[in-house]
């Protein structure tokens, strides 16, 4: 879990762009999270409309390389032919990468032979669970959600980072370079005769934790990738007063995106995808506060730095 100097000062940024549930209001768009980190644009999912909101909160729709579905009910994909055909027409260079359930490859080729396309980019199609993106600075997982359809949840994990004690390497005079890349990878060096072990010289920054859970009830998946999460955003349809319309339609209350939060010790809660009911987010707040305190209600366009 350790990499090198070069990618240190990587941002992580997400941008809320939909916050609302089936149907679109005056404020809230579809289902849409934008997360910035380093060089990757990572949607998790997009809802109709998302490229507007894409380019009304100042990001460039060419800089999304990789799109995380949920699930496919049209809240969450049915922004998904726009924003392919606009990087058709624009300059990207990248391939996208477009992750799913089961069934995504199948589903995302009949949507997009359903429109006229005369600029294809290069799209790679991906579907199920388990670690589905590892590189050098983080790594991906899905897990299966319970919801009317096939459904997953997404668990963002940061690689731990070594960094250098520099006022305590440049005491001991170790000059910036060669072995300063040996103790960073992990490695003792001899300086001098003497041996320097990397954690004299050295410490680690915890990678942090993203989870995303989407449109289901509470299931055992569910803590599973929230656990220990630095940010947890997770869907909120309904408070508890509406708990039996919850469970009819597959959904979450405010209540048990909170009971999550608590018993996966999250740090943070958003909580998003609100019915149109709620025109005032405070019911939710104060359902959701019942269990655990810090808690936020996104809101279109809502940006967290972390
Ligand atoms: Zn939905
Ligand atoms: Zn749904």
């Amino acid at each position: 879990m350790l990499k090198n100097l070069a990618n240190l000062t990587a941002l992580m940024q997400i941008t809320f762009l939909g916050t609302s549930c089936a149907k679109p209001t005056k404020e809230r768009n579809h289902s849409g999270i934008y997360l910035s980190y380093g060089g990757d644009g990572i949607l998790f999912d997009c809802g109709e409309g998302t490229q507007r909101q894409i380019t009304i909160a100042g990001i460039k729709p060419t800089s999304v390389n990789m799109i995380f579905i949920s699930h496919w009910h049209g809240d969450h994909v049915l922004g998904l032919p726009g924003i392919v055909q606009t990087l058709g027409i624009s300059e990207y260079a990248n391939t996208l990468r477009i992750y799913g359930p089961k069934g995504t490859k199948k589903r995302f080729n009949e949507m997009m032979n359903a429109v006229v396309f005369d600029n294809r980019i290069n799209i790679e199609l991906y579907e199920g669970t388990g670690k589905i993106v590892d590189n050098e600075d983080y790594y991906i997982e899905a897990e299966e959600l319970e919801h009317k359809t096939e459904t997953i949840g997404f668990r963002f994990v940061e690689k731990d980072k070594r960094r250098m004690k520099t006022d305590v390497l440049k005491k001991i005079g170790v000059p910036e370079g060669p072995e300063w890349g040996k103790l960073q990878n992990g490695h003792s060096i001899i300086w001098k005769g003497k041996k320097i072990e990397p954690d004299e010289v050295t410490y680690i920054v915890k990678g942090k934790i993203i989870s995303y859970i989407s449109d289901s009830v509470p299931s055992a998946n569910s803590l599973k990738l929230a656990k220990d999460a630095d940010l947890l955003i997770c869907e909120s349809t309904y408070s508890s007063k509406m708990q039996e319309k919850a469970e009819a339609n597959w959904h979450m209350t405010s209540k048990q995106a909170a009971i999550i939060a608590k018993s996966a010790d999250v740090k943070k809660l958003v909580l998003t995808h609100f019915s149109t009911r709620y025109k005032e987010t405070g019911e939710l707040l104060e359902d959701a506060k019942e269990e655990f305190e810090d808690v936020v209600c996104a809101y279109d366009f809502m940006k967290i730095k972390l």
